[in-house]
């Protein structure tokens, strides 16, 4: 890297990409070249299992600007991207996943938007869904909702990792002690000034998605945890309402005792505790997911280790191991 930092970076996580990586690399060049500023991308290697660092090595040797920084093992879209983040030197650093549902034509708009109006973070924005399953419209759109009333009416609705930051948005990110933060939280929490690009999401151009439901799982239970604890007090309002319902039986079922009624109860008893057994149970876990945040971030563990970074070394000795 010369002296001057590049005016954008681009930061692309990459995990077993091998189908849709030509074209990708090929459409990203053209719109970048198309700048007519300095540039740099970095593309961070998940521990991609196929052809993918092949590919990567292949297109550094003709693309100068193209960084390949490579994770010594496959550590999750989330870690991926802040890996690159916080590895880019640009003024501006835009993030776009690999696939092509992202235009890489949209970060021209994005950089543009942010000079012109002095914003630090411009989010892409999907105008529509309909590139997705109606099961994803629909969860997604549950995800949006409750996060914005967790988190505030800043995190937009329907805004992925797609973005752009300014190098001051970068900075306050590196200087958050949390190891994994959840991005597209986070950042909106920030409290930058902000702006949106839509944009038309694409299908996947090629390859399958890495995001099954139990990663989409994980992302919601990681969300909700990390901005809340609401959930927990749920917990004691139910408790307590519990206690007050419980209370009124037992005078029932007392007053019904002297009055020599018997109480004829075998379904509700049943009921009462299968249910009551369900929500102890229900919480018991929801405590869980909270004390291992707690425990993941007392280990402080890395969430990834860089294995390579061809920024440091010189071209040939950044192949793939
Ligand atoms: N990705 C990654 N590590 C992973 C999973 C995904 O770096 O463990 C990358 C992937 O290569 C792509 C981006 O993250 O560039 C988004 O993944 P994907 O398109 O599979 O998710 P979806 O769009 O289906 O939500
Ligand atoms: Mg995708």
């Amino acid at each position: 890297m010369g002296a001057a930092p590049p005016v954008l970076s681009v930061v692309v996580p990459i995990f077993n990409e091998e189908s849709v990586l030509p074209l990708f690399v090929a459409r990203l060049r053209t719109v970048l070249d198309s700048l007519g500023e300095t540039y740099e991308v970095v593309a961070v290697d998940d521990g991609s299992v196929d052809a993918t660092p092949a590919a990567l090595s292949g297109a550094r040797r003709q693309w100068p600007q193209l960084r390949v920084v490579r994770l010594r093992r496959n550590s999750g879209h989330q870690a991926a991207l802040i890996a690159g983040l916080m590895r880019a030197h640009g003024t501006y650093v835009a993030s776009i996943d690999a696939d092509l549902q992202d235009p890489p034509e949209t970060i021209l708009e994005m950089l543009r938007l942010a000079r012109d109006e002095h914003l630090d973070i411009v989010y892409g924005v999907r105008n529509d869904r309909h590139s997705d399953t109606l099961f994803k419209r629909w969860t997604a759109g549950l995800y949006y909702k409750i996060m914005r009333r967790l988190v505030g009416k800043q995190v937009p609705a329907h805004a992925g990792d797609f973005r752009l930051l300014s190098r001051a948005a970068v900075e306050a990110l590196r200087e958050l002690p949390e190891r994994s933060p959840v991005l597209r939280l986070v950042v909106p929490w920030l409290g930058f000034p902000s702006g949106e690009v839509l944009y038309q999401r694409a299908g996947r151009a090629a390859g399958r998605t890495k995001y099954p439901l139990s990663k989409m799982f994980a992302l919601a239970t990681d969300s909700i945890t990390s901005f809340s604890s609401a959930p927990l007090r749920v917990a004691t309002w139910l408790g307590l309402i519990g206690v007050i319902v419980s209370g009124v039986l037992a005078v029932i079922a007392v007053v019904a005792f002297f009055l020599d009624e018997t109480v004829r109860g075998w379904p509700s008893l049943f009921i009462a505790i299968v249910f009551l057994g369900a929500v102890q149970l229900l919480f018991l876990g929801l405590l869980g997911e909270y004390v291992a945040r707690i425990y993941t971030s007392v280990q402080a563990r890395p969430a990834y280790y860089i294995a390579s970074d061809s920024e440091n070394a010189p071209a040939e000795n950044v192949e793939e191991r």
